[in-house]
């Protein structure tokens, strides 16, 4: 059988990452919308001053104020234009065991990563013949992702790399 679906059974669409919002009772703290706040129209993640970070209160906030700017992230951005440097090759046939954790954990990573360099996002996930594939922005991020999923989980990991982009096996 032979399927290609651009919607997988497992989905890395996400918000922003969950351990970068702030903990509920910071959401009590005042937050005063200001000249050069914006947020990102599809994460949802803060601008301030071209610092990006995620903040759920400010974010509602500025969702609530007509006069705050919308924009995208840089990695909603790359999304957007299908800028992709990194494709994750799922074949480890434990994914279908753990495939709970294993989108935590890639999840988990994304949110790192992006929150060093706010270019890197997951920008979908495909399934053929049992294998996900998973295309990121950056090469940095793929890379990162396989590496941790080696160390969580074991299996083999392969890593091809050219001048513009990296494609990382992780096989059993
Ligand atoms: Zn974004």
């Amino acid at each position: 059988m032979s399927k290609s679906d651009t919607t997988p059974a497992v989905s890395f669409k996400s918000n922003a990452p969950e351990h970068h919002r702030v903990k509920p009772e910071q959401h009590h703290r005042a937050f005063q919308v200001q000249p050069g706040h914006s947020y990102c129209r599809v994460c949802g993640a803060v601008n301030f001053h071209k610092h990006w970070y995620i903040a759920p209160a400010q974010e509602h906030a500025l969702k609530l104020d007509k006069s705050a700017s919308q924009t995208l992230c840089p990695g909603c951005s790359r999304v957007e234009q299908e800028l992709f440097e990194g494709e994750l090759i799922l074949a480890n046939s434990r994914f279908a065991e753990l495939c709970g954790e294993i989108v935590a954990l890639i999840k988990h990573t994304e949110g790192r990563c992006w929150y060093k360099n706010p270019t890197a996002k997951i920008a979908g996930a495909t399934e053929e013949d049992g294998i996900i594939h998973v295309m990121t922005t950056t090469k940095f991020l793929a890379e990162r992702i396989g590496k941790e999923l080696k160390q969580a989980f074991k299996g083999n990991l392969e890593i091809k790399r050219t001048d513009t982009n990296v494609k990382v096996y992780w096989t059993d």
